[in-house]
């Protein structure tokens, strides 16, 4: 099974990703903490990235999907994963459909958990983290908007999008997003 999995900041996407992760003993892949690992390890692609990631931009595009390209070669994709954080750009969601295509796999839905925007500021202030303060919680969830919402466009043209009211208790959320899937 192969799925991506969309949240904003504070919306539960760890949480439900690892529930997922186990139910369908798929391999989590997420694109922020492969690329946190390349940059720990001082690899090329990590060196390439990092000021990007520093300024909270985009990376190219590129080295987005050849590292996906590579990584769900491995023999821990082989039953399938859940990507996180991937697609977050039109060419790199037409970049995946074509890989999938290669390889001959189906993507099998898109989850789109959904909080609205209070509830979002109101979680991420309860972190407590230095740089949680609202002004730059609004703005990440800004960006994160702005670079979701083709991406969004473009699976709705497929009628790929499982909409999941992201607000309530863990269990349930989970519970909702099985059955949109099953
Ligand atoms: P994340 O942990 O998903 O918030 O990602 C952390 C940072 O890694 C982002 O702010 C981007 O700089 C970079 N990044 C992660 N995934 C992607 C992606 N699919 N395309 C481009 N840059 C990405």
């Amino acid at each position: 099974m192969i799925l991506i999995l969309i949240g904003a900041p504070g919306s539960g996407k760890g949480t439900q990703a690892e529930y997922l992760r186990k139910k369908y003993n798929i391999t989590h892949l997420s694109t922020g903490d492969m690329l946190r690992e390349n940059v720990k390890e001082g690899t090329e692609l990590g060196n390439k990235a990092n000021e990007y990631m520093q300024r909270g931009e985009l990376v190219a595009d590129k080295l987005i999907i050849d590292m996906i390209s590579e990584r769900t070669t491995r023999d821990d994709c082989k039953n399938g994963f859940l990507l996180d954080g991937f697609p977050r750009s039109l060419p790199q969601a037409e970049a995946l459909d074509e890989m999938l295509l290669e390889k001959g796999l189906e993507l099998e839905a898109v989850v789109n958990l959904m909080v609205d925007e209070e509830e979002l500021v109101k979680r991420l202030l309860g972190r407590g983290r230095s740089d949680d303060n609202e002004e730059t919680i609004r703005n990440r969830l800004n960006v994160f908007r702005e670079q979701t919402s083709p991406v969004l466009d473009y699976y709705k043209e497929q009628c790929k999008v499982k909409d999941i009211d992201g607000v309530g208790a863990i269990e349930d959320i989970f519970e909702r997003i099985i059955g949109a899937l099953d």
